[in-house]
């Protein structure tokens, strides 16, 4: 049985879905106004291995990752380059689904923008005004929290706690401090939308609760996010959908560990910041899944260049066994039936697995797999066909199904001295580029020579390749 730890419970939970054999799960996805940094990738890697592993259980998933396509800091990148806020929002979008293609994450069912559910976002502010939970003011419309006795239960946190260590409020038209936009009215030069209150722009908590509630529902199973969306992001969402509706919102809800850089927080002002696409350039999507999935997605990850050195040895563990067996499934057959117990392993991995989506133990499983196989394909006898078929059918349902981790074998090239050729071609040309700070297309072909398994490797003197 599937287990789930639930932040608004605090304790882990028999999962059940609302709907025999179906879940429904919202994420929250990307503000789309830069690349997404290796933080980011982490949570949508995370969500990623929770949604391959429920359909690995054959449940019907219905997966929602919403973007954020209007906010404030898409419009302040706007503004200081002297383009649309929708301009940002479509680069920025098309980038987030390279990166995430790349990353190998799985297509969410729908990815719902902001700025097209500007109606239904009305259409949710304009019950809870009905309800006499949000107010309007002149420069916008807030939800007023006293009016939801609740607030507060997602994130442990006490209404009057809060309100003592709530700023000096600015905003007097508020009635506390902690009620929150759910509408902003437009300032001079920002892009806006009409409203019966008022032209403007919604709020970020808001966008969650009216197209979660449109794409899955009033209630559904899973909302997931990282731990820094619990407050206030998540529970102003209860808020607002539990107040509108009267139904409990969500059933289970998950969060996910942040990611530090050598034991510090990730920020552009200490100067540790990456992107995925710096990572990219340097690993394949198949070691950094495999770095992140050592962890248990709850827990806190340290990433470090040594860290991710030190798994690539165990990655090739697993991608040598997958290339052996590859080896063996084109080769002529053996009578050699291996007393390897598959159904063992399977049960393995799902407890691990239903343990929370206990992602390292689940790796586990599938070493001692690979080692027992190993020793299997090392007899001096050739295994039976059945043997290797199940064998490539385990790694397939979870190192590649559920982890993403798994290279499919490339054909031997037809010609490799032309390849060589052309490969230090394009090292040549990247030298120059990058002699004539032309580092873009220097990283271009750095990043798309990776894409294709071929990794450089730059010292002083030069640079040289590596196949992977
Ligand atoms: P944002 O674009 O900042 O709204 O973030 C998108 C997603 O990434 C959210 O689920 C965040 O909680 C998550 N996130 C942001 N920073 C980190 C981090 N350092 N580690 C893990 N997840 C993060
Ligand atoms: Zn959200």
């Amino acid at each position: 049985m599937l287990r789930i730890y639930n932040t608004q419970t605090r304790q882990k939970e028999d999962f059940v879905p609302l709907h025999e054999g179906e879940i429904r799960m919202y994420v929250c996805g990307p503000t789309v106004y830069d690349f997404f940094h290796i933080g980011n990738a982490r949570s949508f890697i995370n969500a990623d291995f929770i949604r391959r592993y429920l359909e690995f259980k054959k449940f019907k998933v219905t997966y929602i990752m919403n973007l954020t396509d209007i906010d404030d800091k898409i419009i302040r990148r706007a503004n200081a380059e002297g383009v649309t806020a929708a301009k940002i929002a479509d680069t920025f979008s098309k980038e987030f689904f390279a990166d995430i293609t790349k990353l190998k994450v799985k297509k969410a069912t729908q990815y719902p923008r902001a700025t097209s559910h500007i109606h239904e976002i009305i259409d949710f502010i304009g019950r809870l005004i009905e309800r006499g939970i949000a107010y309007v003011t002149e420069d916008g419309v807030y939800y007023n929290i006293a009016k939801f006795p609740e607030y507060g239960k997602l994130s442990g946190k006490r209404i009057e706690d809060l309100q003592e260590g709530a700023r000096v409020e600015v905003n007097e038209a508020k009635k506390n401090p902690l009620d929150f936009a759910l509408w902003k009215m437009a300032k001079p030069g920002e892009p806006f939308w009409e409203s019966p209150w008022g032209a403007g722009r919604p709020g970020w908590h808001i966008e969650c609760s009216a197209m979660s509630c449109k794409h899955l529902g009033e209630t559904f199973d899973i909302h997931a996010g990282g731990s820094d969306l619990i407050f206030p992001h998540h529970e102003n969402e209860i808020a607002q959908s539990e107040a509108a509706t009267g139904k409990q919102f969500v059933r289970y809800w998950m969060h996910f560990g942040f990611l530090n850089i050598d034991n510090e927080k990730m920020s552009k002002s200490l100067g540790n910041f990456k992107t995925a696409r710096d990572i990219f350039g340097k690993y394949p999507a198949e070691v950094i899944r495999f770095v992140f999935a050592q962890t248990h997605y709850a827990a806190p990850l340290d990433f470090s260049e040594n860290a991710i050195e030190s798994s690539v040895t165990g990655l090739q563990r697993l991608q040598n066994c997958a290339d052996r067996v590859a080896e063996f499934a084109t080769a002529e057959p053996g009578t050699f039936v291996p007393s390897l117990d598959f159904k063992k392993y399977y049960a393995s991995f799902e407890e691990a697995m239903d343990d929370d989506f206990n992602t390292p133990k689940g790796l586990a499983v599938l070493f001692d797999f690979v080692s027992e196989v190993n020793v299997a394909l090392s007899n001096s006898e050739k295994p039976t066909k059945q043997f290797i078929n199940n064998v490539q059918k385990f790694l397939k349902k979870t190192a590649d199904g559920v982890f993403g981790i798994l290279k499919t074998r490339k054909k031997q090239s037809g010609n490799p001295e032309l390849e060589d050729k052309l490969i230090n071609l394009l090292i040549t040309l990247r030298t120059e580029m990058k002699l004539k700070k032309e580092y873009q297309i220097a990283d271009l072909i750095r990043n798309e020579l990776n894409g294709m398994g071929i990794q450089l490797q730059d010292t002083k003197e030069k640079t040289t390749y590596k196949k992977n």
